[in-house]
Parts: C-alpha cells; structure tokens; sequence
C-alpha cells in the first residue's frame, strides 16, 4: 500500500494517536453526555474509523456493518461523527423539491410554487450539516415508517399519518444498534428505503412518500444472535471490531476515557483543531469524488477477485469500487487504482462468501447439464 498523501489520511492514521492525554486532573463534571467524545481521539481500529470517514464521503458504499463484541467503542464512533458531519442541500418546500431534481427532470419535477421560485432565482434549499438519526431500540414498525396517530384519531376523529423516523433520516446518517436483534419486517423496510431513495407508506386511505437517501449504520455482537445473510449482503461495508491488541494503545485509551469524564470540555477542545480540519478536508472530498475515476485494469483486477472469491453478490463490486473512489477522493485524487482496491476489498469482500450458495449452484449446474445431455439427445421427428 501506497503512503496516503493528504492531510485528512494523515490525521486519521497518525496525528490522532501521536497526541497524548498526558493530564488527568479536575473533577467529573457530569458533562459527558452533553459532547460527543472526539472521533480523532479514538485509539486503534483504524478499520472502522476509515469505514466511518469513506461513509461521510461517499454514500454509493451502500451502509456499513460494525461487528464485534461490546465495549469496543462502536457507538461512541459512530456518535463521534457528529463533529465531522459535511453539509448536505435540504429542500425548503414541503414537497421536497430540489434544484437538482429540476436540472434533470426539466419544470415538471418541482411543484408550481417552487418552479416560480425557481425562474425568480430564489433557492429551494439551504445547507445544513448532515444528522445521526439513532434508531431506539425496541423501535416498532409504525415508529420507523409512520403511521396512524392514535391520539388525533381519538381526540378529533381524524385520520392524521404520522412520520417515522425513516422520514427524518433522508441525507443523513441512521445508526441502529444491535441491529441484529431487530425485527425482520424493520429491517427490510429501512434497507428498502435505503436501497430505492424514497419509501411510501400507507395506512387506509392515507398515504405519504418521503425521501430516503440515507447511509445505514448497524453494528451488532455476534454473541447475542446472528443476522440473516440477506440481511447482512445489503450492508456494504462489514467491520471486524476487537479490543485494542497493543497493551500501551489499551491504556492510553483508558487514559482518554477517564479525561473525557473528568472534563470533555477540555477533551473536546484538545482535538477541536484537527477536527476542524478533518470536516474541511471530507467536504472537499465530496465534492472531488464524482471526478474519481478509476485507472485502466483496476476494476478488472477488483472483478477476478470477487470471481475467486466466488461471491455471488453483485453488490460486492457496487460496494469495493464506491469505497476505493471514495478512499482516492479522501487521498485527493482523481485516480483511484488498484492499490486503493486493496485498502478497502477486506472491508467489502469479508463475509460474502456462502458455503451453501456455492453448493446448492454447482449441484444446480450438474442438473442442467443432465437436462441438456438429454433434450439435445431427443430423436428427431
Ligand atoms: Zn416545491
């Protein structure tokens, strides 16, 4: 592997464990909860803080798994992101229309008010940073999609619908903890939102569309229950968490921990630099990465990989070469190349390989082979 280059590769792997927390000193302030314990100062797991940043960069990666057991950190990770969250266009209008949606669907794809706002040269969204929507847990499937409010239907009569918290999620990112303990019904209605960009939902007479172009965010222990291999193929990225393996990065983790409670004020202001820094550098690449292309043989390379690998999946392609050009934009670079495919193919080929998929298909080959051998030794009449 090639020696990143930018700044932003360059805090993420290096600058954030080279800094120390040298000081313990004051009192728990109880603040903990109010600030995000820094991403940047998170010790180790190098893996799944690149997964995080590449999910800030690049949405086309198509949602990320953390896996491992409790205690390693992956959601204050994942709740440290806060900080570092790029702006994203948000709509103005009820309807959700979009300059975008205008320059490729022409005057149709917007409604009237907006059209005329449009000829105005008024803007029909504004910047606003990009959110965490945490899914609660116990979450039920008319909290996540919507539904009838009971308390309107009693109290007025009505029939009013609801929001879920898949209608707050568009453009940002949903995290669901133990995300393996979730109904089947849930899941499959946040991964289809995910997959298609918007969802409907209908409830009688009532029905509502939202936007839903959102980055998915599960993580999961192992030990409390598997996810079902459906399931787990339409999350891109799948990240292997463990406990820190060097005893010195172990304490200086624990170190970090006991500042944070004592005062995260000062633990936030310690890292708010090279955070500042970390969020100008992931907008740029951003905006860099629709000119990432790749160099001549890489995507054939990454393609006789997945083949060796016999991943049926093609959502393995989708996610390996999304992640690689993300992974060339956060190095800025308009090239990404095989060496880029490297750094991510664990993150995006591990577990996709089925046992029994490989089987049940080369059984199924042999008896199509039986069926052909014998149609093509039909007589002729
Ligand atoms: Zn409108």
């Amino acid at each position: 592997m090639t020696k990143p280059r930018s700044q932003l590769l360059d805090i993420l792997f290096n600058q954030g464990v080279a800094q120390k927390v040298l000081q313990l000193s004051g009192t728990d302030q109880g603040l903990a909860d109010a600030v995000r314990f820094p991403f940047l100062a998170l010790v180790g797991q190098e893996e799944m803080k690149l997964a995080l940043l590449l999910s800030l960069i690049n949405r086309q990666i198509g949602g990320l798994l953390l896996i491992g057991p409790r205690g390693t950190g992956k959601t204050t990770a994942v709740r440290g992101l806060i900080n570092l969250m790029p702006a994203v266009k948000r709509s103005l209008c009820a309807h959700g229309c979009e300059e975008e949606a205008a320059l490729n669907g022409g005057g149709e794809a917007i409604c009237p008010d907006c059209a005329v706002k449009l000829e105005q040269g008024t803007p029909l969204t504004r910047e606003e940073p990009m959110r965490l929507i945490e899914l609660p847990l116990n979450a039920r499937l008319e909290d996540v999609i919507g539904g009838i409010s009971e308390r309107i239907a009693l109290e007025q009569n009505k029939i009013v619908l609801n929001r879920g918290v898949l209608s707050y999620a568009d453009q940002n990112l949903l995290y669901i903890d133990e995300v393996n303990l979730l109904d089947d019904a849930i899941i499959n209605a946040i991964l289809d939102a995910a997959a298609q960009g918007l969802f409907t939902v209908r409830r009688g007479p009532m029905s509502a569309t939202y936007r839903s172009r959102l980055f998915l965010i599960g993580s999961m222990n192992p030990e409390e229950g598997d996810l079902r291999p459906q399931i787990q193929d339409r999350f891109g990225l799948r990240i292997i968490v463990t406990a820190l393996e060097d005893s010195e990065d172990r304490l200086e983790a624990y170190r970090r921990a006991v500042a944070y409670q004592q005062n995260p004020y000062k633990v936030v202001s310690e890292w708010a630099y090279n955070t500042q820094l970390t969020a100008m550098d992931i907008r740029a690449a951003r905006a860099l990465l629709p000119k990432v292309h790749f160099a001549e043989g890489a995507e054939q390379e990454g393609i006789r990989w997945i083949q060796d690998l016999k991943i049926e999946s093609q959502r393995a392609e989708i996610t390996l070469f999304e992640a690689a050009r993300a992974y060339a934009a956060a190095d800025e670079r308009e090239t990404a190349t095989i060496d880029d495919l490297r750094v991510v193919a664990p993150m995006a080929l591990r577990q996709r390989q089925s046992e029994f998929t490989t089987i049940y298909l080369a059984q199924q080959k042999k008896e199509d082979e039986l069926i052909q051998g014998i149609i093509n030794h039909t007589p002729h009449h």
